[in-house]
């Protein structure tokens, strides 16, 4: 790529927002131009505003960058925005942008399920882009809205997209345990969470079961048909600071060995790896041998927290086997996954479209 394609991050200064910033400031098709946040915020220099919480150094390319309000006119000259709004923000001004000629590229569940909006995780259903081209948007400016699904969805789907290609899947339970970074910042306070599990996260368990249908699904033609499997999650907040782990149990479609799931996961290689976009891990899945693995301190940064691992795999007594998975939520749930799909909209033009903003 020649020159670098400007881009905005809306909702800069969050817990994805920051993810965003950290995983952009060596980017090589993407050089941030525009930040925004709040009315709280917008107006004071990045560094002043934000309450940098990554581990490695707020970069200095963004420390005097004066955040913008989040409004259209902020990312006027940035053919591609990013977005780590929360859902009621989201929810307006997402489309208002696209319908202006953006590419935007959000985290927010505001319109994840709209009929004509792609909720994408790149390995595993890196065709229902194309369903951007139906948007009025798209027609009519060149802009497309497409969207990351939950942060427990994702990793969920990745450690199901070999078995559902290779096996066929009837049927699954899901038991998430879902780290306090999820809730964004301030978060949930510490004192409900220390010494505790929360077993409720509004929403989340109808986000789960939905999106993994529409995930699973088919694109035909303008419409996306979802996958016939059946859908159960119970989903809770516990102590950890990053990562979610699902414990899930699955009926498949067609008989399969132990060894033959494990294969599955280990050969699983998708369209990221084969296009090499710069923010695709080397292997998406990663099994995992061991009686006590995964485990959220040790395996969440596999594969830059860009890959889900999966271990403890044995028979189920009401289903046919079980697993436990694993996956980073700000990286492979939010940023990263956001940024892998931008990768794949560029790489398949539709941002020589959205130039046009
Ligand atoms: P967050 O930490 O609460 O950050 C929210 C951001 O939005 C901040 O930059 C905030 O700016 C800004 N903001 C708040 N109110 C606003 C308003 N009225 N107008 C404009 N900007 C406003 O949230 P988060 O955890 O980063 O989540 C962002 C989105 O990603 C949400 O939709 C969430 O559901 C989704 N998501 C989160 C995760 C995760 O693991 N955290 C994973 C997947 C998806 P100020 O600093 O000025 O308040």
């Amino acid at each position: 790529m020649s020159a670098k394609i400007p881009v905005a991050v809306l909702g800069a200064t969050g817990s994805v927002g920051q993810r965003f910033l950290a995983l952009l400031a060596d980017h090589p098709w993407f050089e941030v131009r525009v930040l925004t946040a709040s009315q709280r915020s917008s107006g004071k220099p990045y560094a002043e505003a934000v309450r940098w919480l990554q581990t490695t150094a707020l970069p200095e390319a963004y420390r005097e960058l004066v955040l913008q309000p989040t409004e259209p006119a902020s990312v006027a000259g940035c053919p591609l925005v990013f977005s780590a709004l929360g859902s009621s923000v989201a929810g307006p001004l997402e489309p208002a942008l696209a319908a202006a000629g953006h590419l935007v590229v959000s985290n927010a569940g505001a319109h994840r399920m709209d009929p004509d909006v792609p909720l994408v995780v790149p390995e595993v259903n890196p065709d229902h882009i194309d369903l951007a081209r139906h948007q009025d948007a798209f027609r009519n400016r060149g802009g497309a809205l497409l969207t990351n699904p939950n942060c427990s969805t994702i990793g969920l789907v990745l450690a199901l997209k070999p078995l559902a290609d290779a096996f066929g899947i009837d049927r699954l339970h899901v038991t998430t345990l879902q780290a306090v970074s999820g809730a964004g910042l301030p978060g949930v306070p510490g004192v409900q969470t220390l010494d505790n599990i929360i077993p409720f996260i509004p929403n989340e368990e109808e986000k789960v079961e939905a999106e993994t249908r529409k995930i699973l699904g088919r694109l035909d033609g303008s419409a996306i048909i979802p996958a016939e499997v059946r859908v159960s999650a119970h989903c809770n907040r516990v102590p950890v600071i990053d990562g979610h782990t699902a414990c899930v149990s699955v009926a498949l479609e067609r008989q399969a060995s132990e060894d033959d799931l494990r294969r599955a996961w280990s050969d699983f290689r998708a369209a990221p790896q084969e296009l090499s976009l710069p923010t695709a891990p080397a292997r998406p899945v990663h099994w995992l041998d061991g009686l006590d693995v995964p485990q959220p301190r040790l395996h969440r940064d596999l594969d830059g927290g860009m890959a889900a691992s999966v271990g403890r795999l044995r028979p189920c007594p009401l289903l046919d086997y079980k697993f436990v998975t694993l996956s980073h939520n700000t990286l492979r749930g939010a940023a990263g996954g956001a940024l892998l799909l931008a990768e794949l909209a560029v790489e398949r033009g539709l941002h020589a479209e959205a130039r046009r903003a």
